[in-house]
């Protein structure tokens, strides 16, 4: 028996697809090989992957925003294995962790508006300890979430979630949860007038779609929760620890959220971990007596290696000024990408903040481009996105994904530490797939027919998972 992993992978990660295909999720197998992403990653580095015969990927999908700071840095290595080499008195539950104290306070410093810390093993647990907060604490059961949000797929998650797609076949889910338009303050006011609204659940920019809200949105929300005594509830699993230029997102628009719920980037990309930040007031009303002192948590919430890696990840990012380095690099790539917009039919709109950039593509002008355009529509709502990820990574050697469902953008959410280098790939990679697009017939354009076939014939290879 070996526990030596790395040579175990190396043995068997040729039969990855097969034994994913007998044991685990089969779907998700012919998806892969369907769209050629089946080239075996055998090693991350920093912003890119490689695949089995050693060529380079730059990942722009970074695990759904885990790697940050980079795949496998250094620094969290070294507090990784600084644990495990410690035999520290790791979940002892009948005692309190220093690590989650250290990281606790870390955190804070950051939202100092704030006072305490909840952590937990994902970004959906740290909706669920939303959802049991904030209705514990203002004694009132409705919660209010935005059309097209996304906020996890466990059962009280799926429940705030916008788009029907996830919730097909497994409702019915939480009762007393309420759907608004994103982006609409009218509405907002008319749903919080009942006053039986615990919480409004937002994504300061929504992950599917990459919908940046009015500039004077997120204060109105602010202001209008207040006025009705309803939590405001950031939910920055995504938009968090520096991915849009700033610590949070929300500071963008000097928001003071009562709750702010991290994940993805706290752990490093290592070990699964949320945080709910909340107000003191919220926390006593819910832990309010030493009989309740365990109402809410998990037996591996506080536990070593993830708080380790929340400490580590919280120094690689002040230390090496990433959040500074997203802004500067985000706003360089978005400009650049937004100057093709007129070079190119099919180019719509380019929006986000920091490194987290929605490029949105529409029906080009010219009558021969429109009708391969109707065509693709036709077979599936949403198929051109293919169009231009598939090339994208066959050719230019990127990995991308498209935003959401039947969606026409695609979402960059690369490692922050991309560099002007990486930034030039990306923006030679889509003006030659752009280019090529434009030539109908040309190999776009028979990937195209065969996208067609694949949708027709009821393969669903554009209902990728998105997250
Ligand atoms: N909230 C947001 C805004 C997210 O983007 C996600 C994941 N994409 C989640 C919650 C759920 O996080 P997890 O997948 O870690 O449960």
């Amino acid at each position: 028996m070996t526990h030596d992993i790395a040579d175990l992978f190396a043995r068997r990660e040729r039969e990855r697809y097969a034994m994913n295909g007998r044991h685990l999720n089969e779907q998700m197998v012919r998806v892969l090989q369907a769209i050629g992403y089946d080239v075996g990653f055998c090693r991350g580095k920093g912003q890119y992957l490689y695949s089995r015969d050693g060529t380079r990927y730059l990942d722009l999908l970074s695990g759904y925003g885990v790697f940050a700071i980079g795949r496998n840095h250094p620094a969290l290595r070294e507090a990784l294995k600084s644990v495990l080499d410690s035999d520290l008195p790791n979940l002892v539950q009948m005692d309190v962790s220093t690590l989650a104290g250290i990281l606790a306070e870390r955190l804070l410093a950051h939202v100092p508006y704030l006072d305490k810390a909840l952590f937990a093993n994902s970004g959906s647990e740290t909706v669920e300890a939303a959802i049991k907060l904030a209705r514990a604490a203002t004694a009132r059961p409705g919660i209010l979430y935005c059309e097209h949000a996304f906020h996890g797929l466990s059962n009280g998650a799926l429940s705030l979630n916008g788009d029907d797609i996830f919730r097909n076949g497994f409702e019915p889910l939480l009762p007393d949860c309420v759907r608004i338009p994103f982006n609409d303050l009218p509405a907002l006011e008319n749903a919080l007038r009942s006053r039986t609204i615990a919480a409004f659940i937002v994504e300061p920019i929504q992950g599917k779609g990459v919908n940046v809200p009015a500039d004077n949105y997120l204060d109105g929300v602010a202001h209008l929760c207040r006025r009705y005594g309803t939590l405001l509830v950031a939910d920055e699993v995504q938009t968090g620890l520096g991915r849009t230029g700033r610590f949070l997102a929300i500071e963008h628009w000097n928001v003071e959220p009562d709750m702010v719920l991290l994940a993805k980037t706290l752990s490093g990309g290592h070990v699964p971990v949320g945080a709910v930040l909340t107000r003191k007031q919220i926390f006593q009303k819910v832990f309010d007596r030493m009989d309740r002192a365990v109402v809410h948590g998990s037996t591996f919430g506080n536990n070593d290696l993830a708080m380790a890696a929340g400490i580590a990840t919280l120094d690689v990012l002040v230390s090496e000024r990433l959040i500074e380095k997203a802004a500067r690099t985000g706003e360089r790539l978005s400009r650049a990408l937004a100057a093709m917009i007129p070079r190119y039919e099919y180019l719509r709109d380019v929006r986000g903040l920091g490194l987290m950039i929605g490029i949105e593509f529409g029906p080009p002008k010219s009558l021969k481009l429109k009708a391969s355009w109707h065509a693709l529509e036709a077979a599936r709502k949403g198929l051109f996105c293919q169009l231009i990820t598939i090339p994208l990574f066959e050719e230019h050697k990127i990995l991308s994904q498209v935003a959401s469902h039947a969606s026409h953008t695609i979402k960059l959410l690369p490692s922050l530490v991309i560099s002007d280098e990486d930034c030039d790939w990306i923006l030679s990679g889509f003006a030659s797939v752009l280019a090529d697009s434009e030539r109908a017939p040309g190999a776009v354009w028979s990937l195209g027919k065969t996208l067609i076939g694949h949708a027709v014939r009821g393969q669903r290879t554009g209902a990728l998972p998105v997250s």
